[in-house]
């Protein structure tokens, strides 16, 4: 949980929900706290029920959970966060913008402007909660730059997310909101709050390259040893003695 006057929320992460990505949520978990990460949002592809069940087991792991869904809508994808059920997909983006705040989340739009990433193109926006303006998957940085600049002219609060397809990712790009605020333990909703009034929250930036490593290093030994667990003990039917000898 959060130490001193800020947390690292990561609010764009995928898990084997999305047809991309192949984590499952207690993995998610385990290495988000693991690299001290404090709050996460599982973002799926049109799909919501693994974000409600890690939001659920979250804080087993000391984590804070946001429940959220990454919508395909008929313009680009679209961030609803702090929602109990998924905006239909296919409908235009301000419908979608709308939906979302129906539904009690914010509307945030990942990777604006990478249109290889069905992100939305600029002339679409007229409206949103906050804008992603750092997106780790963003090589060159200039898509990054070119979101920061537009999200600034438009006074809309921004974001960082790692928008992780495997563990390693987790963290890579997160937001750091201020705490010192709250009276008492910070919770989802405080997040979704400084997000939405962009007063209490600090844009954080890609980690170090050695920091990243070391995570990245961590992350893949988690992976193996679970693997290990799921495609060769569990057949076997020893899994629970592998788990005792772990603990
Ligand atoms: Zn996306
Ligand atoms: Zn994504």
């Amino acid at each position: 949980m959060a130490d001193g006057e800020s947390i690292k929320a990561d609010l764009h992460i995928h898990s084997d929900a999305s047809h991309d990505c192949n984590e499952p949520i207690e993995l998610i978990l385990e290495h988000a706290a693991d690299i001290d990460i404090d709050a996460i949002a599982i973002t799926d592809h049109d799909s919501i029920e693994n974000s409600l069940k890690a939001t659920e087991k979250a804080s087993e792991y000391g984590l804070i959970g946001i429940p959220g869904v990454e919508v395909s809508t008929a313009d680009g994808h679209l961030l609803a966060l702090g929602v109990q059920e998924c905006p239909e997909k296919g409908r235009p983006f301000h419908e979608t913008v709308e939906k979302i705040r129906e539904l009690g989340g914010l509307a945030v739009v990942p990777h604006p402007f990478q249109r290889t990433r069905h992100g939305v193109k600029k002339s679409d926006i007229k409206d949103c909660d906050a804008v992603e303006v750092y997106n780790s998957w963003s090589f060159t940085g200039w898509k990054n730059k070119k979101a920061r600049k537009f999200a600034k002219k438009n006074n809309y609060p921004e974001i960082a997310a790692s928008d992780a397809h495997s563990i390693g990712m987790i963290g890579q790009a997160y937001t750091e909101i201020n705490t010192a605020f709250a009276e008492e333990e910070f919770e989802a909703e405080d997040v979704l709050a400084a997000i939405e009034t962009g007063s209490n929250y600090m844009y954080g930036k890609r980690k170090p390259v050695a920091l990243s490593l070391w995570d990245y290093g961590k992350a893949l030994t988690k992976k193996t040893v679970w693997l290990l667990k799921e495609t060769v003990l569990l057949p076997l039917g020893i899994k629970k003695y592998f788990n005792r000898w772990l603990d």
